[in-house]
């Protein structure tokens, strides 16, 4: 059976990577989610298991040391990191899986990955990059200003990653993210085994 592919979906703060991935999910529940661990406090609403598994800094620690993460990055204090085997697994099962995470993170995993598929979100202006980020309105104002910091310093990554998605709208980025990974299904080297053996069954016939 065909691997499944492994989508990595980043981009700056703010950018609106965890809107678009919700909503990308929506349309595509084929597309198996990687839930993160992380040491943050869960928000309002968010639900352990589903969201996050939320972890103390003693029990993450414990993950890397049992290398059960395929990558983990400190992010404005907080650590979050993606649980290896349940990505493995999945892959191995044919199905794809969509890791939506910070840029540094995503570096570690195409060093690990260099097949997956690496898309970058891009804000469609400064602007709109500081809106998003402070209208979450539930950061302090040194996070906010920490995390446009950090948000200018990541748009430099860009040329590290296979495709770049503006995100105007949640519903074009979404299918402009569908449109990428059925394109990715259909390269020719997926094929391969398929056309070998269709002409081993010819030969044979
Ligand atoms: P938030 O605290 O707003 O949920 O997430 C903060 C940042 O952490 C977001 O940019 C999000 O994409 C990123 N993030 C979530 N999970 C992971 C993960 O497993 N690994 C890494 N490297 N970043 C993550």
């Amino acid at each position: 059976m065909d691997k499944g592919l492994l989508i990595v979906l980043s981009g700056p703060s703010g950018v609106g990577k965890g809107t678009v991935c919700s909503v990308l999910r929506n349309k595509m529940p084929e597309l198996i989610y990687s839930v993160s661990a992380t040491t943050r406090l869960p928000r309002q609403g968010e639900v352990e298991g589903v969201n996050y598994f939320f972890k103390s800094k003693e029990q993450f620690q414990d993950m890397i040391a049992r290398d059960a993460l395929l990558e983990h990055a400190e992010y404005v204090g907080n650590y979050y990191g993606t649980p290896r085997d349940f990505v493995e697994r999945t892959l191995a099962s044919g199905k794809d899986v969509i890791l939506e995470i910070e840029v540094q993170g995503a570096l570690k995993v195409k060093q690990k990955f260099p097949d997956g598929i690496f898309v970058f979100l891009l804000p469609p202006s400064l602007d709109e990059l500081k809106q998003r980020i402070t209208g979450r309105g539930t950061e302090s104002l040194d996070t906010i200003n920490n995390r446009m910091s950090v948000a200018v310093e990541e748009m430099n990554l860009l040329r590290h990653y296979d495709y770049a998605v503006l995100n105007d709208e949640i519903d074009a980025a979404c299918d402009r993210i569908r449109s990428i990974i059925i394109a990715e299904h259909c390269r020719r080297e997926r094929f391969l085994p398929y056309v070998t053996g269709m002409k081993a069954a010819i030969e044979k016939a």
